[in-house]
Parts: structure tokens; sequence; C-alpha cells
């Protein structure tokens, strides 16, 4: 297991070193994943944090409408505790007389409609015919007690005028006698008076409270139509008003169903949807939209919450369900109605909610990376290039004479391995000369070493300048030199060697600074040229003392001439050359 490790760590590293830049973006991608896989585990922990917080919120929300709710409970219970209290006084001896605007609106009980003008700003009390009171259920006019009841009434009106406790939450305070009249605030138009009654006879708030339906006189919520005879839903609470075991009338408050939802879009966080539901699951009121009545919590949800039940929210209380898609509600009864808020996210909106925490911290690390992966590479680019161009240089001074700058013995004898090679793949020719100064041994007598060192420079130019790029001159001894000419015949091969030593026969080079002779100086070569066998048989040392031969034998024919074959060339008459001389 461990040699095995060691065995992986080295061939990752060596990778490392060849490629350091894909190293770099290689060890920052791991980095970013780690950099992902613990904002991902963050992101589990903020989940757990907001939701949490959410929780918070919707406790607030529910203590806030509870508050309204009781307050507006109460309020309705003093309406029927001071209109009891005035019926009492009203049908016992200290009933007070009726005054004269009390009487006038009595003597109109029977036109359509007819009302008892209140004072500014308290609310009005309007009242309808027998024959309007006759087609609903509930309102038996009793002409004895009316008076003493449009007293009560009056009495009620300042009371029933207050505004609501809180502002967003729009409602309406009724006071409704069975005996067919009743003070609404906000004031209901005369016009309406008789579409209130009877929708007020319709929501079933006469029936509820009599006697044998509401024994224990208790208060109802309930949910419907409104009674101003608007398409708007309201939920309401009414408290029965009795004298004794008498049924004398209704307290009614009326919350609008639209003021519901514009109250719960108002105070709701976003990216959350919030419900007002009853116990049977009805929609009372939600964040998102209007609500139409008869809608049902369920309907609404996704698929995967249709098997929820309210009334299991209820017998909890409060909680948190999940579904399998990720999506949750978070549920509170609100004290101890039949109400509760239901908060609905999806995984997404959760999700959302909790990444725009992280998001900042995400996104700066990430950038923090990405640049310090750009720094880096910048870094480990300008390394490389800096240590390659080292070795490049390196490399050069290892392959090359320092002197003339060409290929030096042993890289000119890696290139002819290479070169060998394709010319027994291609089965083509392959050439050599050897090149060597004719009495250089007086040059540097006449003229001093520098100057030599000036000649060889000199004659590597020309031979460098006059070669073909293929081939590979190069500097094997003192003043000796090779060319290997790849893909080349003997016969071509000796017709370059013949314009190499025309070429630098009359090529003239200066003297150095310190030259003890004068002026420039001209020089003359004798090349050996060799090629390789045809059965390719012949290898690097072969050609080289076959050139040699030769350029021995051409020094022994007089010098400055180029001998490609091994027969004992003739000396020729006059071709003596001048040796190395003045110009
Ligand atoms: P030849 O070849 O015609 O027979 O006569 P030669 O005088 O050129 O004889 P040889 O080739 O044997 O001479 C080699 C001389 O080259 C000896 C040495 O002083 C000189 N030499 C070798 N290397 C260098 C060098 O790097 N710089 C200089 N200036 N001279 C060198
Ligand atoms: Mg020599
Ligand atoms: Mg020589």
């Amino acid at each position: 297991m461990r040699p095995r490790l060691t065995a992986l760590l080295d061939r990752l590293w060596e990778q490392a070193v060849r490629t350091p830049q894909r190293f770099v973006v290689l060890s920052f991608a791991v980095a970013s994943m780690l950099l992902v896989m613990l904002s991902v585990h963050g992101l589990g922990l903020l989940r757990d944090h907001e939701i949490q917080s959410l929780q918070q919120g919707q406790q607030l929300q529910v203590a806030g409408i509870s508050s309204v709710l009781n307050v507006e409970a109460e309020r309705l219970m003093s309406v029927r505790s001071f209109a009891q209290h005035l019926i009492r006084l009203q049908t016992g001896p200290h009933a007070i007389e009726p005054d004269p605007p009390l009487k006038a609106a009595y003597d109109h009980r029977n036109d359509d409609v007819w009302e008892l003008p209140a004072p500014e700003g308290d609310a009005v009390l309007f009242g309808v015919s027998p024959a309007t009171l006759a087609s609903l259920e509930g309102f038996p006019r009793r002409d004895g007690d009316l008076l003493a009841g449009l007293y009560v009434a009056r009495g009620l009106s300042h009371l029933i005028s207050a505004e609501p406790v809180n502002p967003l939450v729009a409602r309406r305070l009724m006071y409704v006698s069975n005996n067919g009249f009743f003070v609404a605030y906000p004031p209901v138009a005369p016009a309406d008076a008789a579409a209130t009654l009877r929708r007020v006879a319709a929501a079933g708030y006469i029936r509820e409270h009599q006697p044998e339906a509401n024994p224990d006189q208790s208060m109802r919520w309930s949910f419907g139509p409104a009674a101003d005879g608007s398409d708007d839903v309201y939920l309401s609470l009414s408290v029965p008003v009795y004298l004794e075991r008498q049924f004398r009338g209704v307290a009614i408050t009326e919350i609008s169903q639209h003021s519901m939802d514009a109250y719960l879009t108002r105070t709701t966080p976003e990216g959350v949807q919030r419900f007002l539901v009853d116990i049977d699951g009805n929609l009372v009121g939600a964040s998102t939209r209007d609500v139409r009545r008869g809608e049902k919590l369920s309907a609404i949800l996704p698929a995967s919450w249709h098997e929820a039940t309210p009334q299991e929210m209820f017998r909890r209380g409060s909680g948190t369900l999940r579904a399998a898609d990720g999506s949750r509600i978070m549920f509170q009864r609100i004290g101890n109605s039949t109400l509760a808020l239901v908060d609905y996210f999806s995984a997404t909106d959760l999700l959302l909610r909790t990444a725009s925490h992280l998001s900042a911290v995400l996104a700066a690390s990430a950038l923090a990376l990405a640049l310090l992966m750009w720094v880096t590479l910048q870094g480990i680019g300008k390394l490389f290039s800096h240590y390659q161009a080292r070795g490049e240089a390196l490399r050069e001074l290892a392959e090359t004479d320092a002197l003339t700058g060409l290929t030096n013995r042993r890289e000119f004898e890696a290139r002819f391995g290479i070169e060998y090679e394709h010319c027994l793949r291609d089965k083509t020719p392959m050439s050599m000369l050897m090149i060597d100064i004719d009495r250089f041994k007086r040059i540097n007598d006449n003229w001093g070493h520098a100057s030599g060192d000036r000649v060889l420079r000199k004659l590597a130019d020309v031979v460098r300048a006059t070669v073909r790029a293929i081939d590979v001159p190069a500097r094997v001894g003192g003043e000796e030199f090779a060319v290997l000419l790849p893909r080349t015949s003997l016969d071509e091969a000796t017709q370059t060697a013949e314009r190499l030593r025309k070429i630098l026969g009359q090529t003239v080079c200066e003297p150095a600074a310190d030259a003890t002779g004068k002026g420039n100086i001209q020089f003359t070569v004798s090349i050996g040229v060799s090629d390789m066998g045809v059965d390719g048989t012949d290898n690097l040392d072969i050609m080289l003392q076959v050139a040699d031969r030769r350029l021995y034998a051409a020094k022994a024919a007089g010098r400055n001439r180029v001998i490609s074959d091994d027969r004992v060339p003739e000396p020729a008459p006059g071709s003596v050359p001048a040796p190395a001389g003045t110009s």
C-alpha cells in the first residue's frame, strides 16, 4: 500500500514539474471544490437558522393578529354588555322617556327604510318596514318594545363608531336588533339597509345565536359573504345579546377578506407564502393573492400537500411539516381561535433566502480564489519561461562550440544518429565533408593566435551560410570541421565541397587588432568527402575515417583540393596552393 502511494505521489510530482500551469489549475479546482463543499455544509446550517428565524417571525405575526382579534373580540363583548345593560334599564322601572327624535323615528317605522340620526361621527341607525322583515327569518317586529330598542341602539352608536384597533385591518362593527334595525360603523348607505338585514339573516347570525343553537351565548367565528352587499368575503366574530333568556339581537364584527389579504401581504417576509386558514381548511386570507370564497388551502398548495389536514395542525397547535419535494409548511394556531397562520415555502424559496446571506461571502471567496490563481499562474509562467530560457541556453552551451557557434563534436554525434536513422528508413544517401585549413600553423605564427581564431570563426560563418538548413556543420577538432549532408549523394557532396573550397579560397579575413602580421588573411582548405555505404552498414567512425583519409590524401596531393575517392591523386602541376599568406 505504502510504496504504491509513494509511487503515485512521485508520478503526480513529475507531472506537476512538467506542466506546472496545469498543476496549479488542478489545485485550484480542488480548492474550489472544497469551497463549494464547505458552502453546501454552511448552507445547511444557515437553512436551519433561517427556518428558526422564520418561525420566530411567524410567532410574532400570530401574536399581532391574535391581539387585533382579541381587542376586536373584547370590543364586541363590551358592545354586548352595554347593550344588555341598556335593555335591562329600559325594560325596568327606571326606563327613560323617549325624546322627540326617537319618537320621530318610531313614527316612520313602517317606511321602506327609516333612520334615527346620530350625532356627527356616530353610527346611524337604520330600520326597514315590517313588510320587508316578513320575508326574513328571525326578525319578529314587536312594536311594543321598539321604542326601548331604539333607545338602546342609540346608546350603542357611539361605542360602535370606534375605529378599528389596527388601521390595516378594516372591519365593520354592527349591532343588529331582532326587532329589525341595526347600527353599523363604518355606516351602510340607506339604500343598502334592506340588503344588509337580508345578508345578516342569510349569514345565519340570527339563527346561530338562538337559545337552542347557542345555549351558552358564546362568541362565534364565521366566514362568509360580507353583510354590506359587496362581493367581498369576510371573517366575522359575532355574539348574541340577551335579556334573561330572551334573544334580542346580535353584535357583529366583520373583517374584510380583502383587508386581511392586504394585511398579510404587507406583513409577510419575501419568499414566504402566508395563509390564514380556518379549522376546515378554508382560506381566510393569503399574502400572495385575493382569496375567493370557498377556496381551500389544499387546493392552492402543490400536490405534495394535498394530504395535509388542517385538523392535524390545529391539534398540534404549531410546528413545521416537510414534503418529499423539500417544501415546507410552518403553522401556528392563533390563540384559541379556529384560525391558524400557515407559511409555505418551496425548497427553492428556502435555498434563495439562505443563499442570499451566504452569497456575499461566497462571491468574495470565489473572487479571491480566482485572483490568487491568476497571480500564481502569472508567477509560475514567468518562472517557468525563465528556467526554460536558462535550460535552453545551457543546452546550447553544451551542444555548440564556444568559438564558432557551430555544433560541437558530441552534438554532431547525436545528430548523426538521428539522420542515420532517417536515411535507413527513407533509403536516402548521406554524405560527410571533413575540412581542414591548409597551413594553419603559419597563420597563427604570422598573425597571432587571436587572428587564427578569427579565421576559424570566419570559416564557420562561410560554411554555415553556404550549406543547406538540413546540413549539420560542426567543429570536430582545433581547425578541423565536419559537415553532415543528409539526403545527399557522394557526387552532390563533392560539388558542395568544391563550392565551399572555392568560396573559402576567396574569403578575406581581417586580422585581430593585436595582429603581428600585416594585411588581411587569406587561406585555403582541403576537403575529404565520404558517404554512407549503400547497405547502411557504415557508422560515424567509418564515415569520419574515410573522410579523414581522403582529406589527408588531399593534403598529400598538394592541399586546396577536394578528394572524394580512394584513388591515388596525381598532384596537378601548378595547382600548388598559395599557402596561407597575405592578400
Ligand atoms: P596542414 O593542415 O596544412 O598540414 O598544416 P597545419 O599547419 O594546418 O597543420 P595542422 O592542421 O596539424 O595544424 C593544427 C594547428 O592548428 C595547430 C594549432 O596551433 C592550431 N590550432 C588548433 N586549434 C586552434 C585554435 O583553436 N585556435 C588557433 N588560433 N589555432 C589552433
Ligand atoms: Mg589540422
Ligand atoms: Mg591544417
